[in-house]
């Protein structure tokens, strides 16, 4: 106990509605938690000086000179408070003795509810729609939709987030199919799965992509894996960005090959997401053509943001930070 009370952590990016909930586990815990709203980099990391774990969450890289300072601060342990690993060079953590831990289920449901709003959306053309309403313009007329019910929905990804994509697609009555390289049993007993991505290309009038991002996942969505899909089909990633080549996406927009897209996360996501940029110009030439697009969804990474996954962000990153402090090791330490 007396170890305990002596410990310190610092959590970075600490956004408004997470504040409740960090103090919360702070007194329930008894272990005082510093909150400060700036991102984790190596100019601001000295305010850590003195913590003995950080707990942080933010899509710009933790860049190696941050790992650095951090090392030379004598602190090893970073709790991130979301799942994705991509943007920390892990194998220099490592070497720099810094153990990381992630969150790696704190509310699938989230952002497949959203996956499945974005689609809904994209069926409807309520982009379309609001640009007439807010011109006064109620007619329904030419906008005519589509039903999912209809729709055979290719998931790309059967881990958490895919699989409750596939409930709520079965709910409303869409066919489903499926491709991940790993089988899941219950989506295996359902005979959900195809045999290559190219069925799912072939097959599918959507496609939603639920898997991570590694060197082999980067540009999936290809000009080869483009042209093998169906004319129309619609493109939902709230996975990662580099998923999807946008030069590709926009060509087959164009040639009407995609049919429409919802995009919750892009490649170069960082120059615009998460900041309120006013009438600033926009140096991100694909985001700029993709926004313009009445069928065309952006989401700025919102996917998860909920209640319910906000407070187990913070609490399971925050119990991730303690564990590791106690025993050197946690339940959710990233291994490289
Ligand atoms: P998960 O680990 O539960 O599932 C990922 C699935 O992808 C696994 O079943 C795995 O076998 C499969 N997979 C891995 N590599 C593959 C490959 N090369 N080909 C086919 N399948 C492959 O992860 P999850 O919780 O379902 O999350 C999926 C992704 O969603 C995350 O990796 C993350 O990038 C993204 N995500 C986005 C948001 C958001 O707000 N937009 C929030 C959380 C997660």
């Amino acid at each position: 106990m007396e170890v305990l009370a002596k410990m310190k952590i610092i959590g970075y990016g600490i956004r408004q509605d997470e504040r409740q909930f960090v103090e919360q586990w702070s007194s329930q815990n008894g272990i005082g938690v510093k909150m400060t709203a700036e991102l984790l980099t190596a100019e601001t990391v000295d305010q850590a000086s003195g913590y003995d774990g950080i707990v942080a969450f933010q899509q710009l890289a933790y860049s190696d000179e941050l790992l650095e300072k951090m090392d030379q601060l004598g602190i090893h342990n970073l709790s991130l408070r979301n799942v994705g690993v991509d943007n920390i060079n892990l194998e220099k953590a490592t070497s720099l003795g810094i153990k990381v831990t992630n969150v790696p289920v704190y509310s699938p449901e989230a952002i497949a509810e959203f996956t499945v709003t974005q689609l809904m959306q994209l069926l409807r053309r309520s982009k379309e729609y609001a640009r007439k309403f807010s011109n006064h313009d109620f007619r329904w007329a030419p906008q005519i939709s589509k039903e999912l019910n209809q729709q055979t929905v290719g998931v790309i990804g059967t881990g958490h987030i895919g699989r409750s994509a596939i409930k709520i697609f079965q709910g409303f009555g869409a066919k489903v199919i499926a491709y991940d390289a790993f089988h899941n049993k219950e989506i295996e007993s359902q005979g959900l799965y195809v045999d290559s991505l190219s069925d799912i290309y072939k097959q599918a009038t959507v496609i939603t992509l639920h898997i991570p991002l590694f060197p082999e996942t980067e540009h999936m969505l290809d000009r080869e894996a483009f042209n093998q899909m169906n004319d129309g089909v619609f493109i939902i990633n709230a996975a990662r960005g580099p998923l999807i080549d946008e030069s590709a996406l926009i060509e087959a927009l164009d040639s009407g090959k995609v049919g429409g897209a919802a995009l919750d996360v892009m490649e170069d996501e960082t120059k615009v997401f998460n900041q309120d940029l006013g009438k600033q110009e926009i140096n991100y030439p694909a985001f700029n053509n993709l926004f313009e697009r009445d069928n065309v969804l952006i989401s700025p990474h919102t996917a998860f943001y909920t209640d319910v996954a906000v407070k187990n962000m913070v609490n399971i990153s925050l119990n991730n930070n303690k564990q590791l402090f106690e025993t050197g090791t946690a339940d959710n330490l990233v291994e490289k």
